[in-house]
């Protein structure tokens, strides 16, 4: 049980943008007995779970599954595919890209860091410039954030893949989908993404626990050449195993079940229908931050993120103040700034198993916060949502 100083009734409005609400159809499914991980029954369960998961990333090649968060999937990624000294372009597109890049330097790649303002995405046209200077494919991948959950940026995947296919230049796509897949537009076959990384805590409705790499051929190639350390997070054992169903370790045995209904339920709504419900509530979400007055943090609208708006409150309040409020008097937890928008933003998470309705009282009680805490803002946000979303 959550520890808490005072009962508050009612449910927990969990608008963080991740982990987000996880259906109770995923939750009595996780709610079975441990099976064995080696016999017949979980191998079934693992099977079907690891090939249909391939829909939801738009491939066909193979999706390994980690026990472990995000950050695992990260270094999965890293160590399977590059070796130590690789030149690599990364982006700092907030503080999800800069802590990959943290991660890369432990690793001794050499890495170039292009500068950003945590308001924008990875602009195409730097990574056109970046690869044909490039003349001798020194530059071995390129590392973007699809949504940068820290600011609810998108970056804009399907032009930097043309970018770097009009530069014809070979260097790996690894492409971090964590707060993107299942709610905005994927493709990482059409994109050629080399690398794709996951977690299960966001748009695939599960608790956090487990963690994804969707690999290309060209990445097992890679594979064979990069000298990086890697035992745990080997790929290797992994898809030797997983063709029969089986894991070189313990698999996370119930998030399996949890996974197989959570697949369950995106395919009976539709991956399409899925996707469409997140850029409409989107859509409503950013209306409702207009008419307030507020300023969204995403600079573009064509970068705008369908998970999450983070939105700035104006000079001289502090956003965490206002979170504050809000949690202790609606009972609503919404996500913090971080690192260097610490208390100049709040993130409504918008993303996952959500609906009308719920939007409408995370939107209500963002605005009754709003009032409470005496920012100043102009009324009617929620009543210009709901009109949008009754249209
Ligand atoms: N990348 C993105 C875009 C994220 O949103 C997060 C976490 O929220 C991470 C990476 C890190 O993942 P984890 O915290 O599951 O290790």
């Amino acid at each position: 049980m959550p520890i808490s100083n005072s009962f508050k009734p009612g449910k927990h409005f969990l608008q963080i943008p991740g982990p987000t609400n996880i259906p109770d159809r995923v939750l009595r499914a996780m709610d079975y007995p441990v099976i064995d991980h080696r016999g017949p029954d979980f191998a079934e369960i693992a099977k079907r779970v690891l090939d249909r998961i391939k829909l939801i990333f738009k491939t066909d090649e193979p999706v390994i599954i980690f026990p472990s968060s995000g950050t695992g999937a990260w270094e999965a990624a890293i160590v399977n595919t590059l070796s130590e000294g690789d030149k690599v372009l990364m982006f700092e597109t907030g503080q999800f890209s800069s802590l990959w890049q943290e991660q890369a330097k432990r690793f001794k790649l050499d890495i170039d860091f292009v500068p950003g303002d945590w308001r924008t995405g990875v602009d195409p046209k730097i990574v056109a410039e970046k690869l044909s200077k490039d003349k001798d494919h020194k530059i071995k991948a390129l590392f973007v954030v699809h949504n940068e959950t820290s600011t609810g940026v998108c970056s804009r995947l399907g032009e930097i893949r043309k970018a770097m296919d009009e530069v014809k230049h070979p260097a790996l796509l690894l492409v971090d989908t964590i707060s993107s897949l299942a709610s905005i537009d994927f493709k990482h076959k059409d994109w050629k993404v080399d690398v794709t990384v996951c977690g299960s805590q966001k748009g695939l409705l599960l608790p956090p626990g487990l963690s994804f790499n969707a690999i290309s051929s060209k990445a097992l190639e890679a594979y064979k050449t990069s000298n990086l350390p890697k035992s745990f997070w080997d790929w290797k054992p992994m898809l030797e195993m997983n063709k029969d169903g089986f894991f070189p370790f313990t698999p996370a045995t119930n998030l399996f079940y949890g996974l197989d209904e959570a697949l369950n339920m995106l395919m009976e709504e539709g991956l399409e229908n899925v996707l469409n419900r997140h850029t409409r509530h989107a859509e409503a979400t950013r209306a409702a931050v207009k008419e307030w007055g507020l300023e969204i943090l995403c600079k573009k609208p064509e970068e705008y993120s369908n998970s999450l708006t983070a939105v700035m409150v104006p000079e001289g309040h502090d956003a965490d103040a206002l979170r504050k409020v809000v949690l202790d008097n609606y009972n609503m937890s919404l996500g913090m700034g971080l690192n260097k928008i610490k208390g100049k933003v709040f993130r409504i998470g918008h993303l996952g198993d959500f609906n009308d309705l719920m939007l409408a009282g995370t939107l209500a009680g963002v605005e009754m916060g709003l009032k409470k805490s005496g920012i100043p803002y102009k009324a009617g946000g929620v009543m210009k949502a709901l009109n949008y979303l009754a249209q």
